[in-house]
């Protein structure tokens, strides 16, 4: 468990420090009481913060390549780069999480946008939500194909539509119409991705057989443990992006963006696009982004129940996440079923899984990107 403090302890203790501290938590109070964004006062930008993740799963040191790796914390640290110019020069806090989260969907390494997962049908479908923690105004995606910016798609249906989530073919005419980008399937297409659908595809054909002659076996019609990823591999699907910031004005917002499980069929949406589920925010209490087996965050309403406890049981952002994580989901789906990172209006940052590893990183305003992939803080 990680919490960082949005600043050091003033030294010296005494009254001035007391001062200092009560106006420094005081301030985005004030700005978003009168609700209007005013230019950062000095002591606010020290508060800016932004925490993204590239998904949870079975990520272990001595299965990782080099190569992977250097492209993993060279992407995450670019993302929080791209967020932090955003916060860093007074910009709202769903900029800074649509800047990150863009960067992630280009990088082939996670399984967003470029580099996502197949579904049965060969495709890349994709899965996106946003939200603003000041009006809680959220927008999202679910099984759109080409797009290239899927984030972007639900940063749209936020602000241009009345509705919450659009779908299918009908959110890809709402992307054309707003001119967002779209790409052509090689543009999205990684190899490793194919051949882990190849191997679901496999699995699933073997399950397919076991079942006729026992309803009981894996994959059977009685086997509950059946997911809508068919004969996928729990490892599959690794690399979910999500991003939360807190800007200077004191606004969180949160985003999350996935290809889902590979071999996913019948238009199977998972939790990253479910508001509520995969994303939340809220600046009474908190903003998070989800990564894991999606079908479990939808049943628990995982990122809102944070929220939730922080409000009406009185849990910090620490505790809060902590029970979600390693009690609600564990209870529901067992060790190894997803993560989560949040943020508080202080500040405060949690990155909490039960998985092995959960590719993760912060930058605060001093613009210096901290990432970790593994369990002991590396
Ligand atoms: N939560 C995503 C989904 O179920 C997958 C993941 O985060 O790995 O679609």
């Amino acid at each position: 468990m990680k919490e960082f403090r949005s600043r050091p302890p003033v030294p010296g203790g005494g009254a001035v420090s007391v001062l200092v501290l009560i106006a420094a938590l005081a301030a985005p109070l004030a700005t978003r009481v009168s609700g209007a964004v005013a230019a950062p006062a000095r002591g606010e930008r020290e508060n800016v913060v932004l925490v993204v993740h590239g998904g949870a799963g079975t990520i272990r040191r001595s299965n990782m390549d080099p190569a992977t790796e250097r492209a993993v914390r060279a992407a995450l640290s670019e993302a929080l780069r791209a967020g932090w110019r955003v916060l860093h020069d007074g910009g709202e806090s769903i900029d800074a999480v649509e800047a990150a989260i863009r960067v992630l969907e280009d990088s082939p390494q996670f399984n967003a946008g470029r580099g996502a997962v197949f579904s049965s049908a060969g495709r890349n479908e994709f899965d996106a939500s946003i939200m603003r923690g000041d009006t809680r105004a959220a927008g999202a995606v679910a099984s759109v194909t080409g797009i290239r910016h899927p984030i972007t798609a639900a940063r749209r249906v936020m602000e241009r539509t009345r509705h919450v989530l659009l779908v299918g073919e009908g959110a890809e005419a709402f992307a054309r119409e707003q001119g967002l980008e779209f790409r052509p399937p090689e543009w999205f297409y990684t190899k490793r991705r194919w051949e882990a659908l190849e191997r679901a595809r496999e699995r699933e054909r073997e399950r397919e057989l076991e079942r006729r002659h026992d309803g009981n076996a894996p994959g059977g019609p009685r086997d509950a443990s059946v997911a809508p990823g068919a004969g996928a591999h729990p490892g599959d699907h690794l690399g979910t992006v999500g991003a939360v910031a807190l800007d200077v004005h004191g606004h969180i917002a949160a985003g999350t963006s996935t290809g889902g499980l590979t071999n996913k069929r019948w238009g199977r949406v998972g939790d990253s696009p479910i508001v509520g589920a995969g994303t939340w925010a809220d600046d009474r209490t908190c903003g998070v982004s989800c990564t894991g087996v999606g079908e479990f965050f939808i049943r628990g309403a995982l990122a809102a129940r944070t929220a939730m406890l922080m409000e009406l049981a009185g849990l910090d952002l620490t505790a809060a996440v902590r029970r979600v994580i390693h009690g609600d989901l564990v209870a529901m789906a067992g060790e190894g079923s997803g993560g989560m990172i949040a943020l508080d209006a202080r500040g405060h940052v949690a990155m909490e899984f039960n998985t092995e590893g959960m590719y993760r990183g912060t930058i605060r305003e001093d613009g210096e990107p901290h990432v970790w992939l593994y369990r002991n803080d590396d």
